[in-house]
């Protein structure tokens, strides 16, 4: 990692694709991505990641890169997923200001004029927040509300409301988010948790352009719940808190027993109720312990300290090849 802050070769702008089994949208992207930014008129260059896609991503890239000498692949060697692909990009990028977009053209492009105009104005970050005409499943809408009452709730970090990955962030933004160390990448939570100064512009999310979501229901689960967890040790901390009030409560059930037994002797025993009571007990005792398991799990990963990508091969535009 560099850093470039007083680079003047360094281009204005970079944009980061993170870019797995796209190949059918690399042509509509790029036929719509560099019209527009061509119309900015300020030096820029394209990030595209390679995230270990098994389709035709890489040679179209490459077929690509042979027209657009902004172009500068980075191909990884394997699927790491989206945010670590993200990571990669931002780690590779020159420009004094980066906006990360998805391939699929879900974000305009168009839009990356307005950005400029607000970093220009002296904002480090401009979100572009989707508006209200974007269409959404019942399913997705209901799964993004719990999301955010969860997360708002349990950690200290503000997730700003219908805003992606797509944003513009001056150079020293993604100098902090290159220099932090850690492994577990929910790049929504990092980008939040950064800060600096932000305003933002307002977007229309369009369909996908071809192919489908790269994230199922169990991904997009276990996404969240990573995010979460990366994010609030809440979950961690709060059987403690449960622990304490159920010993209390049974410490002066014991007083009530011991009582009662001294006054009326012993009556019948409820073995339902002691059962219940320990079968309760046990499953609460193995959900905490899958929980710790988690954390314990995610502090390995990071003690274990490997990079967060690997990159097989970085394609420079005129590289010779
Ligand atoms: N992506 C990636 N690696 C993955 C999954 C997705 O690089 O393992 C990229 C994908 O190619 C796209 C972006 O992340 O450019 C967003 O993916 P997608 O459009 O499937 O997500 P959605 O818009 O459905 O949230
Ligand atoms: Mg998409």
């Amino acid at each position: 990692m560099t850093t470039q802050h007083d680079d003047t070769s360094a281009p204005v702008l970079s944009v980061v694709i993170p870019c797995y089994n796209e190949g059918e949208n690399v042509p509509l992207l790029f036929g719509r991505l560099m019209p527009a930014l061509a119309a900015l008129g300020v030096t820029v260059e394209v990030i595209c990641v390679n995230d270990g896609s098994s389709d035709d991503t890489l040679p179209r890239l490459l077929a690509m890169q042979k027209s657009e000498p902004a172009l500068r692949i980075v191909d990884l060697s394997r699927n790491f997923g989206k945010e670590k692909a993200l990571s990669a990009g931002l780690a590779h990028s020159r420009g004094q200001t980066v906006v990360p977009m998805d391939a699929d053209l879900q974000h305009p492009p168009e839009v990356i004029g307005e950005m400029l105009a607000k970093w220009r104005e002296g904002w480090d970050v401009v979100f572009a927040r989707r508006d209200a005409r974007t269409g959404q499943s019942l399913k997705e809408r209901v799964f993004a509300h719990g999301f955010y009452w969860v997360f708002d709730h349990l950690s200290d970090v503000r997730l700003p409301r219908e805003v992606g990955d797509f944003r513009l962030m001056d150079r020293k933004v993604v100098e902090t988010i290159n220099a932090m160390p850690e492994r577990s990448r929910f790049m929504k939570g990092i980008f939040a948790w950064v800060g600096f100064n932000h305003t933002e512009i307002i977007y229309h999310q369009g369909e996908r352009a071809a192919g489908l979501s790269k994230f199922s229901s169990v991904k997009l689960l276990r996404f969240a719940f990573d995010g979460l967890t990366s994010f609030s040790n809440f979950p961690l901390k709060v059987w403690g808190v449960i622990g304490a009030v159920i010993s209390t409560l049974a410490f002066f059930y014991i007083l009530f027993r011991i009582v009662r037994t001294l006054v009326w002797g012993i009556d019948v025993p409820g073995y339902e109720s002691i059962l219940a009571s320990v079968l309760f007990l046990g499953g609460m005792q193995l959900l905490t312990l899958g929980i710790i398991g988690d954390y314990l799990g995610r502090v390995f990963d990071e003690v274990k300290g490997r990079p967060l990508f690997i990159v097989r091969r970085l394609y420079e535009p005129g590289d010779g090849r």
